[in-house]
């Protein structure tokens, strides 16, 4: 039977419309502009400057500070200039800008179609290979991989958890990479399990993809045999990392802690597949499969597209921004957000584009609470968003606190369910900033 998480949760139409495009290569864009801050952390330091040849793969900045993350281009050409340009979302961030020449690869990455299982490597020198590689978790939160495979003292991982559920209305990334590249996937858990020293690893996939639970029970019981696929319902916010291990394990991570709190590891399935790239091709995480959809489309793509592609540059390669498009977001339309700025470029953990029309982005006018509790049973983490709601706008710090606001994992569910339109995930995401940044203050005891 499949599994699911205890509380909470909605079930909002998944819109996959995109599920049957098979992955296609991006065409090589004439500039790319490779962000230095595509990771949770410190910003990486630059080791180009303008006038240098690169190669695709090659570094050009490397990671700096504990939490950082190296950073690879990826074209072949000469670096145009290093300056400050706006992100997706419109912050100034620092990016090295390559003018495109030709495409050509380092030679030491391995680009044959060979699929290699063997690794002599021992736990170290796979962490080591996939840090040096620029690995980051590619199921939202772009943490360093690395980092996430080396528990601190005193922690052990009993499992790995593999996040495959894809719950995101509308994004189909996830599930083409487990239909087309299964295997590659299976080696990259089998390679982290073998980093966090585990012997089980749980593969979650929701029940709404039944050719990825398919493909992945036939291939781990023919030979993956320490890896369990585990059908989880449809119902989101699945994929969240608290709701995955509820469902798994049934064991709950605690306020403010961490998956290794409870000795869980979990990663998504893209990142497994980095992390057989790296290790077992050498190839650095610079391109990834995004998903661009949407109703106004009409055709739906899902593309491997290189990091530092600007959206003038996605938009070209599907023909035009479509003219009943009035938005683009970047990630699906419940956690993603708008896109600010045309010229601004893909990163490491972009997922999917979605186009949305007038009418699929209207909210309704915003009402008085009718007290219906619905955000209440909707909400996942066991909060009162109503009641959150009312304190931030009152400001009223040190109550949010008091009600867990720091718990939102931001999943909109709340939002999704008010029958009188209110901002829900707005004002709490704020109050929830304002509070985090009190509690980090704070001296540890
Ligand atoms: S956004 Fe936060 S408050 Fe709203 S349902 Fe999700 S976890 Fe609960
Ligand atoms: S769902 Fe909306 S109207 Fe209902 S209690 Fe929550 S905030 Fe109030």
């Amino acid at each position: 039977m499949s599994k699911t998480f205890s509380i909470g949760g909605i079930h909002p139409n998944d819109s996959k419309i995109s599920a049957n495009a098979a992955i296609e290569d991006f065409p090589v864009m004439d500039m790319a502009y490779i962000s230095v801050s595509q990771h949770l952390g410190a910003p990486a330091e630059p080791v180009v400057a303008k006038g240098d040849k690169v190669k695709t793969g090659q570094l050009v900045a490397k990671a700096s500070g504990f939490i950082s993350a190296n950073i690879h281009s990826s074209v072949s050409g000469t670096v145009s200039s290093i300056e400050l340009l706006p992100d997706i979302f419109g912050n100034m961030v620092k990016h090295i800008v390559v003018k495109v020449e030709g495409d050509e690869w380092l030679e030491t990455i391995d680009r044959s179609p060979d699929i290699i299982r063997e690794t002599k490597l021992s736990s170290k020198e796979i962490i080591d290979k996939i840090a040096e590689c620029g690995v980051v978790g590619l199921g939202g939160a772009a943490f360093p991989t690395h980092i996430k495979l080396s528990p601190p003292p005193g922690k052990k991982a009993e499992y790995l958890l593999v996040n495959g559920a894809e719950c995101e209305p509308y994004l189909t990334s996830d599930y083409r990479i487990m239909v087309e590249t299964p295997e590659q996937i299976l080696i990259g858990v089998e390679l982290m399990m073998r980093a966090l020293g585990v012997d089980k690893a749980y593969f979650g996939i929701e029940e709404n993809k039944p050719e990825a639970i398919k493909v992945m029970k036939k291939l781990t019981s023919a030979s993956y045999g320490s890896i369990k696929i585990v059908p989880l319902k449809k119902r989101y916010p699945q994929g969240g990392e608290k709701q995955l291990i509820d469902a798994i394990l049934k064991r709950q991570v605690p306020s403010m802690g961490l998956p290794i709190d409870v000795g869980v590891v979990v990663q998504n399935v893209g990142t497994a597949l980095a992390v057989y790239e790296a290790v077992q091709k050498n190839k650095p995480l610079f391109e990834g499969i995004v998903t661009v959809t949407g109703k106004c489309m009409t055709e739906q793509r899902n593309f491997k597209l290189r990091v530092g592609a600007n959206m003038n540059n996605v938009m070209f390669a599907i023909g035009g921004f479509p003219k009943d498009a009035v938005k683009l977001i970047s990630g699906g339309p419940m956690m993603g957000k708008a896109v600010s700025r045309m010229e601004a470029a893909s990163v490491k953990s972009t997922s999917a584009f979605l186009l949305l029309t007038e009418d699929e982005t209207k909210r309704g006018e915003e009402g008085n609470c009718i007290r219906c509790a619905k955000c209440v049973d909707s909400c996942p983490m066991g909060l009162e968003p109503y009641l959150l709601n009312r304190l931030s706008r009152a400001g009223r710090l040190d109550d949010l606190e008091a009600n867990m606001v720091h718990d939102c994992i931001e999943c909109g569910s709340c939002m999704y369910s008010c029958p009188a339109n209110i901002p829900l995930l707005d004002t709490i995401r704020l109050a929830k900033a304002q509070v985090i940044k009190i509690i980090r203050s704070r001296p540890k005891k």
